[in-house]
């Protein structure tokens, strides 16, 4: 499409977008706010609002103790499959349990506990931090021995080691001849995220199950930024393990359950790491020892946050009606034209954007890239009304969530970065960084 700066032409796209009408499913109370941060935290739903003040006013204030046996405790996998429908996962796969950091540890070591002769774990340096805080952990406890009990052989310690991809470019791209050869039969597990959180590169999540399979290693996706935002097929896709956020572009709210999906084919063969009551076969027989749920059950622990994980069933409701496929189209118009606008209105004041040029290689947030760029972000969210977030070293990143972003916002929120740079305003901030950027 030949994309024009002129801000009728954004008016025009969204004359034109079929997904329009589902802004006016979201709360928006600052009509001026152009918010470019759903990739952190998404926007409100209205079925969303509506649901938490009918579960805490209804279920909680009148159902009390009875809500756990009207739709409470089966919650988990009824949310589970609803998602599994966003990200190509038969029902019985995906279950709403605890934190992405959390289901990382449980998934991943039941990987590396079945099959304790490989010793390789391949990841990237674009994942997210916490996930190779995770992975580092998980080395540390095997590596003494601290979960020998869960595997038949503990003669010898596992001694892991973690492999990190790096960048084929200035940290846009990874490079992927270098996964390829890391892959070796030494390799137990590979996990990446599909979409990485700071370029927005896209993982081509086939290719590399398949390349890994061929190895014999098994794969886990972190689908945290890729789930609501691009079309997802693990079945198809044969992928092991999955596991992703709700509060981004799901809309969950913050602080909202994370899923993890594991699939059917090996649910049997693999233990959680973490036994809980949730996790039991039985739990209400109160049985003094543990014996495994069936199926990806097994991997729930404790009792889950119902206020937070039935309002976030509600909000997944525009994303489920709206389809990926819809979302998919408009999302990368969004990214194509704000890379344009990238190149035509912030190029001449020494801005790059950081994230892949072509729109099949990326979700659905850029990276705009400038050696202040911690200051002018502190400067849009604090002068300009303009919420995108700032990712080290020089990374601003602008998401647009399809479903309430309009072509308008994108243009009206380039015309304001455009401002702060004409006008200067980002000098006076101090380089010294806020807690949370
Ligand atoms: C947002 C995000 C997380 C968040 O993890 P929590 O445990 O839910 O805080 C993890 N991984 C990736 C790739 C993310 O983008």
């Amino acid at each position: 499409m030949d994309f024009s700066t002129a801000r009728h032409f954004a008016h025009q796209l969204d004359t034109q977008d079929k997904l329009a009408s589902y802004r006016e499913a979201f709360v928006f109370l600052d009509p001026n706010l152009i918010y470019l941060d759903g990739n952190s935290l998404g926007m409100l739903p209205k079925a969303a609002q509506e649901k938490a003040r009918q579960i805490v006013d209804e279920q909680w204030g009148r159902d009390l103790i009875r809500g756990w046996n009207k739709g409470w405790w089966d919650a988990p996998s009824r949310v589970g499959d609803k998602i599994g429908q966003l990200i190509g996962a038969a029902a019985g796969q995906v279950l709403v349990s605890d934190t992405v950091s959390l289901n990382l540890f449980k998934l991943a070591t039941a990987a590396l506990t079945l099959q304790p002769n490989k010793k390789r774990i391949i990841t990237d340096t674009f994942n997210f931090p916490s996930d190779l805080y995770i992975l580092q952990g998980i080395q540390h406890l095997l590596s003494h021995g601290s979960l020998d009990t869960l595997r038949e052989d503990h003669t010898k310690p596992l001694d892991h080691q973690i492999i990190r991809i790096g960048a084929s470019d200035n940290d846009i791209t990874p490079d992927l001849a270098a996964l390829e050869s890391a892959i070796d039969e030494n390799t137990a597990l590979v996990t990446i995220s599909h979409v990485v959180f700071k370029s927005g590169y896209l993982y081509d999540m086939k290719r590399i199950t398949e390349l890994a399979h061929r190895k014999g290693a098994l794969v886990l996706w972190d689908l945290s930024h890729s789930v609501g935002s691009v079309p997802i097929a693990l079945d198809e896709c044969n992928a092991d393990f999955a596991i992703g956020c709700t509060y981004k572009y799901l809309n969950g709210g913050p602080g909202a359950p994370g899923f993890l999906y594991v699939n059917k084919s090996i649910q049997e063969k693999l233990s959680s790491p973490i036994w809980g009551w949730w996790g039991q076969k039985n739990p209400f027989d109160f049985d003094l020892d543990y014996t495994p749920a069936p199926g990806a059950q097994r991997f729930l622990v404790g009792t889950q946050p119902m206020i937070s994980l039935l309002t976030m069933e509600a909000a997944l409701e525009p994303t489920l009606q709206a389809g990926m496929d819809a979302i998919r189209e408009k999302s990368i118009l969004m990214t194509d034209y704000a890379s344009y606008l990238t190149k035509e209105l912030l190029a001449p004041f020494d801005f790059s954007l950081g994230s892949p040029v072509d729109s099949a290689g990326r979700g659905s947030h850029i990276s705009i890239r400038h050696a202040d760029g911690y200051r002018i972000n502190r400067a849009l969210i604090e002068e300009m009304n303009v919420i995108p977030d700032f990712r080290e070293p020089d990374n601003i990143r602008l998401g647009f969530a399809p479903l309430y972003t309009s072509f308008q916002d994108v243009w009206e929120g380039f015309d304001r970065i455009k401002r702060v740079m004409e006008e200067k305003r980002y000098e006076k901030y101090p380089k010294q960084k806020l807690t949370v950027t």
